[in-house]
């Protein structure tokens, strides 16, 4: 696929998941974890709830630049139903492709696998990466309990 093509679908992605967020709205009974990304502004707040190490439901809500809102909303998309093994594996897959790296399992990211572009601007690396530290910071919590 030509470089170009490429970047306007990811761009589409992105305009999708901005215009119709998926899973936005914190579950109310659970706590919310919140981060933020001070070099752009972004604040993103998270909440799951888990069955048998499972993620049964996610919510988030948040404020900032569109890659973070629609990174979030991808996250929520791919997570829904896994285990949070897998959804561990996820956050680090995701966070190696923003880097750069390439991985054939990046395809298990869903619509998320469309950020990997980010990684040509590095000053957004925080911003597509937020969802998932959140998540990451959510799950850590769990685990305590
Ligand atoms: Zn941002």
């Amino acid at each position: 696929m030509a470089l170009s093509k490429l970047d306007s679908l990811y761009k589409a992605v992105v305009t999708d998941h901005t215009k119709s967020p998926h899973h936005r709205g914190l579950l109310p009974e659970q706590p919310p974890h919140t981060l933020h990304n001070p070099t752009c502004g972004d604040v993103l707040s998270l909440s799951l709830e888990l069955v048998d190490d499972r993620i049964v439901a996610l919510g988030w809500d948040g404020d900032g630049c569109s890659i973070s809102l629609a990174s979030a909303s991808m996250m929520a998309a791919c997570l829904v139903g896994k285990g949070v093994s897998d959804a561990l594996d996820m956050a680090e897959l995701f966070s190696q492709m923003v880097q750069g790296a390439s991985d054939p399992r990046q395809k298990e990211l869903g619509d998320a696998q469309f950020l990997a572009g980010v990684s040509k601007f590095p000053q957004r690396i925080k911003c597509a990466t937020l969802a998932w530290k959140a998540l990451e910071a959510a799950l850590a919590d769990q685990a305590d309990h």
